[in-house]
């Protein structure tokens, strides 16, 4: 897409600092960063979110995923790492071509997990049939 930030990246038309690519899977370091190493995973292909992502690029996905979360872990000495993504504006996505954050974590590094509900199995029940009927 022509204006899209991610694709002028993958192009190499605005600069950054790239981990690794194949022929459909681009990997450079997020501009600001929530711990160093944090990385973002992003189709070379143009698609807004996780939902148009097309199928037939999914387990070389999980491939590349896994390879550079691999590298990305020990190139920083960490102890493990969240793998996020953020879709449609409401859940935090900024940049609306489709991107995996792999941010590397460290014990006692400060970050918290988000906050959880207390939800009855009445309230779960409820919200369950909600969704299965869209299955
Ligand atoms: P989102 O909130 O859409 O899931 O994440 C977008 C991410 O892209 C943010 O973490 C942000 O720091 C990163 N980002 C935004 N602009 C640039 C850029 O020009 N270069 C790089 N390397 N990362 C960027
Ligand atoms: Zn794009």
């Amino acid at each position: 897409m022509d204006n899209c930030l991610f694709c002028k990246i993958i192009k190499g038309e605005i600069p950054s600092t790239k981990i690794y690519e194949d022929d459909e899977f681009y990997a450079f370091l997020d501009i600001k960063p929530i711990n160093q190493g944090h990385t973002l995973v992003v189709p070379k292909k143009h698609c807004r979110n996780l939902l148009d992502f097309p199928k037939s690029e999914e387990t070389d996905l999980m491939e590349f995923l896994k390879k550079v979360a691999k590298a990305v872990t020990k190139g920083v000495g960490a102890d493990g790492f969240n793998l996020g993504m953020n879709n449609e504006g409401a859940a935090g996505q900024v940049v609306f071509h489709a991107h995996f954050h792999i941010i590397p974590r460290f014990k006692n590094d400060g970050l918290t997990s988000w906050p959880h509900k207390e939800f009855d199995n009445e309230e779960l029940e409820r919200i369950k049939d909600k969704i299965v009927k869209y299955l």
